[in-house]
């Protein structure tokens, strides 16, 4: 029950003290990237709490890992340069797509080491 209750509250912790502005809407697309255990719908049983779901379940692999690292870097690197309003509100949501999705792969990758 913890590990659920953490996928909520470091997102709000993070939203509250980085994206202070525009916390709500920062902490709604961090959770929403929970979805991500959809994949979790591909194994047999379902859920298995003795299971480590890093290397394991699709889109909490590796591959998949660096991806989540790219959106979450290449918007922070192109901030630097000019963009239009639709492509900042695109680089924002990247941003906080990525960040979701690598404080949820960490989150997991903690349970995998108990
Ligand atoms: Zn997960």
């Amino acid at each position: 029950m913890i590990h659920i209750a953490l996928h909520f509250i470091i997102p709000l912790l993070i939203a509250l003290v980085f994206y202070r502005g525009q916390w709500r809407s920062a902490v709604m697309i961090m959770i929403a990237t929970m979805l991500v255990d959809a994949d979790h719908l591909l194994a047999d049983p379902i859920y298995d709490p003795h299971r480590c779901s890093i290397g394991f379940h699709p889109l909490h692999t590796w591959p998949a890992i660096v991806i989540y690292v790219g959106l979450f870097l290449v918007p922070l690197i192109m901030s630097r340069r000019q963009a239009g309003d639709n492509l900042k509100v695109a680089m924002r949501m990247s941003h906080l797509i990525g960040l979701g999705l690598l404080i949820h792969m960490i989150l997991d990758g903690l349970d995998c080491l108990m």
